[in-house]
């Protein structure tokens, strides 16, 4: 099956030629619905299906695991965006490194399941190691720091805010709060998750307003949006304001959840981590000395700290972390409560790798669960652990184990190599953007993002002006007419198959950039070049108000 899928894959690719299927969304779903058997091929395949099995996904006798193997893995490989093109750019959609996706084979095969140690006996060591591991990397007290495998930030993100909600809602007085209780021990009779102190008031989140949709979505499902979200407003770097954030946390005067950003989705900024750490423990000195003076001062920084928690979402530039030359970026990560890492972005991982750290690993109580199926408490004090108190799901897939076999294989250095191969060949596209008057650089390149756009000729500069310009017929495009051949350059460009190219929207008036998300260490500069080269020249055509049909490259 392995040796049919890997020549489908082959064949696939060759049928798609360049980064992604020509045609668009009606041609992609025309070639798709006939291979899942839904329409009739064209032409007919050499090993005609049985009469049956067409016109239905479930037909009554399937065609076998070959047929529907090969035709089916050639249909997702013509039909994908695939990552190792380096024309294909537009996400932190990695390309997954060979070695980790045979190590995800085995996971495949063997299926281990991490919610108790008699489905996954070894698994259950691999994750904690690889958590202890990375938990070192962000500079986390090895002894103390604890965390777990996730789908990708969007959980860690969901984590980090769920265990910052009931560390103030518990707050510092009761033992089963901050007490050493471990995860999965003595919890189920403490009277539940998060149900002590839900009395008191739930933090209130702080984020920045380039921080990533899911710090709201995770508030909204812990019912911590009302108050709203605070945002905090960023400088010109897409950076959080940490003037903005003091003074926004001492008109609050409660319980919070501060959320930094290790680069941001679109820009790759950074908070200063370290600035937002101090105005962190500023509000928490606040919270602590208030909330109860007659306590003792040991009882009164755990009060502040237990009320206001610290989250950094680095799930983009979490990777820096493998740069001796980048990790200066991420200073201040270890003064962190909790971290969301995403090494299926700068890792080379396939997805979901996402991990999510705590500094402590005592404020896990919300999550600690006795399910006498899995985890009973003899077999816990025999020393047959289960990471059941560690994660949101139930069955768990050993997500850790490619992240381990890549971590021996490459090690740090050649990890870290990676990373600034991505970080150069940014900033070489910048470079090659500043020289071409027709592309235009949004902001200087922090991790491996380029964020640009065309500029027709005579444009207006200015990608944050507000409001029309009104614009005669012999004047600069309008700042709209930018957007739309930007935008339209970017779809010409999927439907001929041949670049994908990111976007996003900029400034108070949401002006069309493009970006460049840079995650393909094995891509040349002059793979790059070539790419903005197409991209000035396919704005040019439509700024003439022509229409192009990009060829393919050969
Ligand atoms: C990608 C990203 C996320 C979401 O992570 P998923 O792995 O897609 O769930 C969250 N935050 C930031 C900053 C990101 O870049």
């Amino acid at each position: 099956m392995v040796d049919l899928a890997l020549a489908a894959l082959d064949d696939g690719r060759r049928i798609r030629g360049g980064p992604l299927p020509a045609g668009g969304p009606p041609v992609v779903r025309a070639m798709t619905r006939a291979a899942l058997g839904l329409t009739p091929a064209d032409p007919a395949p050499a090993d005609p299906a049985p009469p049956d099995s067409t016109g239905t996904l479930l037909p009554r006798t399937g065609i076998g695991p070959s047929a529907a193997l090969t035709g089916l893995v050639e249909a997702l490989a013509a039909g994908s965006a695939d990552p190792a093109d380096p024309w294909c750019a537009a996400h932190l959609h990695c390309p997954p490194l060979a070695v980790a996706v045979a190590a995800d084979l085995a996971v495949s095969a063997l299926n281990p399941s991490l919610d108790s140690w008699d489905q996954a006996p070894a698994a259950t060591t691999i994750e904690t190691e690889v958590v202890a591991t990375l938990a070192a990397l962000v500079g986390f007290d090895p002894d103390r720091a604890t965390g777990t495998i996730t789908t990708g930030g969007t959980e860690s993100n969901l984590m980090g805010l769920f265990l910052g909600r009931d560390a103030a809602r518990r707050g510092p007085t009761g033992q089963d709060a901050l007490g050493p209780a471990a995860p999965g021990h003595d919890a189920g009779h403490q009277g539940g998750p998060g149900h002590r102190g839900a009395d008191r008031p739930a933090p209130r989140v702080f984020r920045s307003a380039a921080a990533h949709f899911s710090i709201d979505r995770a508030a909204s499902l812990l019912a911590i949006d009302a108050p709203p979200v605070l945002v905090i407003e960023t400088d010109d770097r897409h950076r959080m304001r940490v003037e903005a954030l003091r003074h926004a946390l001492a008109a609050h005067a409660g319980p919070a959840i501060v959320v930094a950003t290790a680069g941001t989705t679109d820009a790759g900024a950074v908070d200063p981590l370290r600035q937002i750490a101090a105005v962190v423990e500023e509000h928490r000195l606040r919270l602590g000395g208030s909330q109860d003076p007659s306590r003792p001062s040991g009882m009164e920084a755990r009060s502040g700290r237990a009320a206001c928690w610290f989250h950094v979402d680095a799930a983009h530039g979490g990777g820096a972390l493998l740069s001796e030359r980048l990790a200066g970026l991420l200073d201040g990560l270890d003064l962190a409560d909790s971290v969301a890492l995403d090494l299926h972005k700068l890792g080379w991982q396939p997805a979901p790798a996402g991990v999510f750290l705590t500094a402590r690993d005592d404020g896990w109580a919300s999550l600690a669960t006795r399910a006498e199926y899995l985890n009973p408490e003899d077999d816990e004090a025999a020393g047959f652990t289960s990471l059941l108190g560690r994660s949101l799901r139930t069955t768990r897939r050993a997500d850790a184990f490619p992240i381990a076999v890549t971590l021996r294989a490459l090690g740090r250095d050649g990890l870290g190599a990676r990373v600034d191969a991505c970080h150069d060949l940014a900033q070489h596209a910048a470079r090659t953007v500043r020289a071409d008057p027709r592309l235009e650089l949004a902001f200087p390149v922090t991790l491996s993002t380029l964020v640009f756009r065309y500029r027709p000729p005579q444009a207006i500069s200015d990608p944050t002006a507000s409001g029309p310009t009104a614009s005669g017929p012999a004047g600069p495009p309008s700042p709209d007419r930018v957007d739309r051949i930007n935008a339209r350059l970017r779809r010409e460009l999927l439907v001929a198959g041949r670049a994908v190219v990111g976007r996003t929207q900029l400034g108070p008036r949401h002006a069309v950039f493009l970006k460049l998300t840079l995650l393909n260490p094995d891509a040349t500069t002059a793979d790059v070049d070539a790419l903005l080269g197409l991209i000035a020249e396919t704005g040019d055509v439509l700024a003439a108000g022509g229409s192009t049909r990009a060829r393919r490259r050969s």
